[in-house]
């Protein structure tokens, strides 16, 4: 009987987090942003992060070696149209949280398996079989060469999606009160989308980060999946910098619950606090 209640207790708990997860967040301007989380539960391990501190100096921000994490999906309706932000793995497709019949056009981060993944069906078929499917060109132009390693998905994704794979430049409006900002440096196209026409928006930064626990407070630290480094410290400091300094929220696809604020930590780094 104990065991029973329990269990109904966790089931409970389950059942409301992911009620909470699919509650959209407002952003001024009648934007309604909501955020799935393919991979609940998901964890990044310190072996993945190879800056410039050390490991030990790593593992006070990962007890156990691990920092919780996400694979999020962004769903943001506006002016009568519903945008996708990632596709992710698919599994917000399987499971039916995403109806790809009633997303309009698909936004790329970039074209990394875990943002474009759910663009393909097993069998190589598109997922989505009316929408654009936009990407950036420096993000297009890196994966499309020949001489790009693991670049087979992204290369099947153009190929299948053809006419309806179109490019942006950044600082492009994709749409009114979306627009791509330059995040080059996790690849050399990442893209965040800045969302809102208010003074409240929203900057989805995609992978500007990996572990929310490391790297808001220690933004020098890079992934071992960094294309760029360097590039990618500097793109993390200036993306979350342009969030304190104009007030917005920040969204990220590896964080978990998606969405939150952000504000200096007075020590050259930056203090995260999930939304609501
Ligand atoms: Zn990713």
């Amino acid at each position: 009987m104990r065991l029973k209640s329990k269990s109904f207790a966790v089931m409970f708990l389950l059942l409301s987090l992911n009620a909470f997860a699919a509650k959209p967040i407002v952003i001024e301007g009648g934007f309604e942003v909501t955020v799935f989380d393919e991979v609940p539960g998901r964890e990044m391990g310190v072996e993945l992060f190879d800056g410039p501190m050390t490991k030990e100096q790593r593992l006070a921000f990962m007890p156990g070696g691990k920092a919780p994490a996400a694979v999020n999906v962004f769903v943001v309706k506006a002016g009568g149209k519903t945008y996708l932000i990632d596709a992710g793995f698919g599994n917000a497709v399987k499971d039916k949280r995403v109806d790809p019949s009633k997303i309009d056009v698909v936004l790329i981060t970039h074209a990394h398996g875990d943002h474009i993944g759910g663009l393909l069906k097993e069998d190589g078929a598109v997922n989505f079989a009316k929408p654009p499917v936009f990407i950036s060109k420096p993000e297009s132009a890196y994966w499309l060469d020949p001489k790009t390693q693991n670049s087979d998905l992204a290369k099947n994704v153009a190929k299948a999606y053809g006419e309806r794979y179109k490019k942006f430049a950044f600082g492009d409006t994709l749409a009114p009160g979306i627009v791509a900002v330059d995040a080059a440096g996790h690849t050399p196209g990442h893209t965040a989308f800045l969302i809102g026409t208010g003074k409240q928006k929203l900057l989805i930064a995609a992978d500007f980060l990996h572990a929310a626990a490391l790297q808001f407070p220690n933004p020098e630290e890079s992934a071992s999946f960094d294309v760029d480094k360097k590039k990618s410290a500097e793109a993390r400091k200036k993306l979350m910098q342009m969030c304190v300094d104009n007030g917005w929220l920040i969204g990220g696809m590896h964080i978990p619950g998606g969405v939150g604020t952000v504000k200096g930590n007075g020590k050259g780094g930056f203090e995260f606090k999930p939304w609501q």
